[in-house]
């Protein structure tokens, strides 16, 4: 029948389809690493000159006297903007390490009691605000790499700072279930609508330009955070409801002493 003539037909035209695919995945997956090492490239070029420049701002800033209003202002402005944007080659050149797996990562047992009460106390005295931490009192151990989690966790601390009211407070929680460890970030603030949040940890993804331009960011924080908490294997999730708050949760999984080792691990 017709059917069985296209079933004989069928191995040599999956194959001719297949070989194509291949080829065009080939070539597609060249051109995005091209693309990665590109921006990664560029990042890394461009932070050496800008940071040349914010040196001369600020020594511009710290020896003239008698500057206008305006000329303050714009000396001002042009530092914090090139900061700003020195801030985000940094974030990019992160992002394109962790997307050739070239972000090196130092995981070794961590207590995460110690680290959230390092965050808490650090957070706070930068921004004077209050930041509550509860967790339980038995230590809670992962395998990731400290400096890593501490940056994700102090950028989550920053957002809940900076999207909620300054009297408003942002709670550090720590629990543990079974096999995780799960490091709840909670504010009070003007929270995110349900048709954002699927998008909120795509690069430079900004909720609503209006209301958050005049906040300080570069809209890259979340998906490095996103980034480098799935190379700890672990990940991140978020409930949020407008002018009700946000809380951003960390899993990660916990680590098992072997039979042999020494328990407690470093706690710095
Ligand atoms: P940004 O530098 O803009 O803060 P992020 O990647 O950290 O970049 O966050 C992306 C966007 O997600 C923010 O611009 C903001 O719209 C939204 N967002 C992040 N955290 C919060 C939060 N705690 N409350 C409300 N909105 C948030």
């Amino acid at each position: 029948t017709g059917a069985k003539l296209e079933l004989h037909q069928a191995p040599e035209e999956i194959l001719g389809l297949a070989t194509a695919f291949n080829e065009m995945l080939c070539r597609l997956s060249g051109a995005w690493e091209q693309q990665r090492q590109f921006v990664g490239n560029v990042s890394h070029e461009l932070r050496t000159p800008l940071t040349v420049v914010v040196g001369y701002l600020q020594s511009l800033s710290r020896r003239s006297t008698n500057l206008s209003d305006y000329q303050q202002q714009a000396l001002e402005t042009a530092t914090a903007e090139t900061e700003r944007t020195i801030r985000m080659l940094q974030d990019l050149l992160d992002l394109a390490r962790a997307d050739t797996g070239h972000l090196h990562f130092r995981s070794q047992p961590l207590v995460l009691n110690t680290l959230m009460a390092e965050v808490t106390a650090m957070s706070q005295k930068v921004s004077n605000r209050t930041i509550r931490l509860l967790m339980t009192e038995e230590d809670v151990v992962v395998c990731a790499d400290q400096d890593r989690l501490q940056q994700v966790l102090i950028n989550l601390v920053d957002n809940g700072l900076k999207y909620s009211a300054p009297d408003q407070p942002v709670d550090l929680v720590l629990e543990q279930t079974q096999d995780c460890a799960h490091i709840h970030v909670c504010d009070r603030g003007i929270g995110i609508p349900l048709s954002h949040q699927q998008r909120i940890f795509e690069r430079f993804y900004r909720v609503d330009e209006s209301m958050t331009r005049s906040r300080d960011g570069t809209g890259l924080g979340l998906a490095i955070a996103k980034s480098l908490i799935e190379a700890m294997n672990g990940r991140i999730t978020l409930r949020s409801k407008p002018q009700a708050g946000s809380t951003f949760t960390l899993t990660l999984p916990l680590w098992k002493a072997p039979h042999d080792s020494s328990y407690p691990p470093s706690r710095r």
